[in-house]
């Protein structure tokens, strides 16, 4: 089953639309109210992060597990809210699955609206510095907008506009890679539920077992099938041991940009880069980066 992102996107902008964000980083009750939901917190077990509870009136109570930390609370709210808007049924509610895969899908939407809400893309494209990825540019806009590492980065290659990919994988298995928009137009295409490509940062850093994060030069045709080879690109992975989450930004290098279109598909301007040559309407692809 694939993922139609840009439909969720538009989804979580339509909704978002309808409330005032201005203050949203401190405060989600405008999106609670939207959504008419009451909220609760209580100490859940350990793994559980929340659940909703659909009431006869049409209003929801969402519960919160108060054990976890502020930020985790904040994306499960939004994720909470994502079931009730997209009307997806949750695979933390106790039925049991009939099917990993699918439900699995219904999670990982879930987790691409809550991720619209908690970073707004208007707010988001303010502040967000037109330069390349690196551990600090993410991990600042994780801290304003008291998010997760790994929310921010995915966030940051759906909404950057460098040829750019954000892969979640989970015990050595690829769950999903959402791509830029640039990225997109490449036609560049990572298959989900393969294997981690040997070759990858993604892949040494699970081989070590440990947290850590590292960023390094892996050939482009190790990430995207059919690919032409003999050119690089950058892979910022980071590996979380005790869940055996594997995630990895992966991007071109500024000097190989494509042409930038002028739109996207909301219609939205997008910026050009300084010093790129006129639009010819034909991509310059695959990036013209040696292999280092
Ligand atoms: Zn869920």
């Amino acid at each position: 089953m694939s993922i139609d992102e840009l439909d969720i996107q538009q989804k979580a902008r339509d909704f978002i639309k309808q409330v005032d964000i201005s203050n949203i980083r401190d405060d989600l009750s405008p999106y609670l109210t939207a959504a008419k939901v009451k909220l609760h917190f209580e100490k859940l077990n350990e793994g559980e992060s929340g659940y909703t509870f659909t009431k006869s009136d049409g209003t929801h109570s969402v519960t919160v597990n108060s054990l976890e930390t502020p930020e985790r609370q904040r994306f499960t709210i939004c994720h909470e809210i994502a079931h009730i808007v997209l009307g997806l049924p949750s695979s933390h509610d106790g039925i049991p699955a009939w099917g990993f895969a699918k439900r699995d899908v219904n999670e990982i939407m879930c987790d691409m609206f809550a991720a619209e809400l908690l970073m707004p893309y208007k707010l988001w494209s303010d502040i967000v510095p037109n330069e390349e990825p690196s551990l600090e540019l993410i991990q600042k806009m994780a801290g304003y907008f008291k998010a997760s590492f790994p929310a921010a980065a995915s966030r940051y290659a759906s909404l950057c506009e460098i040829p750019c990919a954000f892969v979640t994988m989970n015990r050595g298995n690829v769950l999903y890679a959402s791509r830029s928009n640039a990225l997109r137009q490449a036609r560049a295409w990572i298959s989900p539920r393969s294997v981690i490509p040997v070759g990858s940062v993604a892949s040494r850093l699970r081989c070590l077992g440990k947290n850590s994060t590292e960023t390094g030069s892996v050939a482009q045709d190790v990430w995207f099938d059919n690919w032409e080879n003999g050119y690089d690109m950058w892979e910022l992975s980071r590996h979380y041991a005790d869940t055996d989450t594997t995630i990895s930004l992966l991007w071109f290098g500024l000097e190989d940009l494509p042409d930038v279109p002028e739109t996207d598909r909301f219609g939205v301007g997008v910026r050009n880069y300084d010093g790129l040559a006129e639009l010819t309407g034909e991509l310059p692809w695959p990036g013209r980066q040696k292999r280092r």
